[in-house]
């Protein structure tokens, strides 16, 4: 009896379990949009995408181990000969970025300037970056924008966006404008807490003005992201309204004097993470 209760608690609390898509390996599947554009789901890491331009393909988002970018190599051979020439990372978690480095040198990797910075910061437990040798920082975007820059795969335009500070620094847009889609990497969370990346600078309060500004420039129907399937406009500014309530029921409680804990202890626990974030941004803010 008591190993039943232990093993349901392990199952009900471990992240191992909860978060399959970062941590079991499930086959490489190629998901269309269009004859051009499709969605990777599987492998080890979040989900990423396929773009087939005039002679070549540009990839979005690496997962994380060689059996999943190898994955890619075959699910991307089955429907096109063209060569993968490009790799974009979306931002510099690893889940998105940890398979650059098994992918040929002969791949151009694109990010922002900010993403590129995040490589090379020390991790979440204060070790340094795997990135900084050289052997490594060759698999570190190469190439980096700012605000906006667009990619030419012939006669097919890509326009790559960058909106502003929400999950990380370094989160971008890529609009595909025949199919009226976007991916988002992980700028917005669904069907779970948004995350907020607060040590490498994420802010879920610059989040909500990302995330608005994305919605006001950029025509897409379909919104494709990292952990969850295809969602629309309406789920983007659902999103908004939720977090903003989240936000305003946090300043409450910080405003009546509440403790982080007493604060914690009013939200769901899977929720902790963000009420510390915003917890911590509203307290910075007062002062
Ligand atoms: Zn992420």
């Amino acid at each position: 009896m008591k190993i039943i209760y232990l093993f349901l608690t392990l199952f009900l609390v471990s992240p191992f379990f909860s978060t399959s898509q970062t941590g079991e390996t499930t086959p490489i599947k190629l998901d269309k949009i269009s004859d051009n554009l499709y969605q990777i789901f599987g492998g080890r890491g979040a989900n990423g995408g396929m773009y087939i331009g005039d002679n070549e393909v540009l990839i979005i988002d690496s997962k994380m181990d060689k059996t999943s970018v190898d994955g890619i190599y075959e699910a991307v051979k089955k429907i096109t000969n063209k060569p993968i020439s490009i790799l974009v990372n979306t931002h510099s978690d690893g889940d998105h970025i940890n398979g650059n480095q098994y992918f040929p040198e002969s791949v151009t990797i694109i990010g922002h300037e900010n993403c590129r910075k995040e490589f090379l910061l020390p991790q979440r437990d204060g070790s340094a970056s795997i990135w900084q040798s050289s052997e490594m920082l060759r698999f570190v975007p190469k190439v980096t924008f700012n605000d906006k820059m667009r990619i030419h795969l012939g006669s097919k335009t890509i326009e790559l966006y960058y909106f502003g500070v929400g999950h990380t620094t370094g989160d971008i847009v890529l609009y595909f404008p025949d199919e009226k889609t976007a991916f988002i990497g992980d700028q917005v969370f669904f069907g779970r807490p948004q995350l907020i990346h607060s040590y490498k600078g994420g802010n879920s309060f610059e989040h909500v003005k990302t995330t608005q500004k994305m919605l006001a420039a950029v025509n897409a129907e379909k919104f494709c992201s990292g952990h969850a399937e295809i969602k629309f406009r309406m789920d983007m500014e659902n999103h908004i309204k939720e977090i903003t309530a989240f936000q305003q029921k946090i300043k409450t409680m910080v405003n009546s004097g509440k403790t982080m804990e007493e604060t914690k202890s009013a939200f769901e626990q899977n929720e902790a993470r963000l009420v510390e974030s915003v917890y911590n941004e509203i307290k910075a803010m007062k002062q």
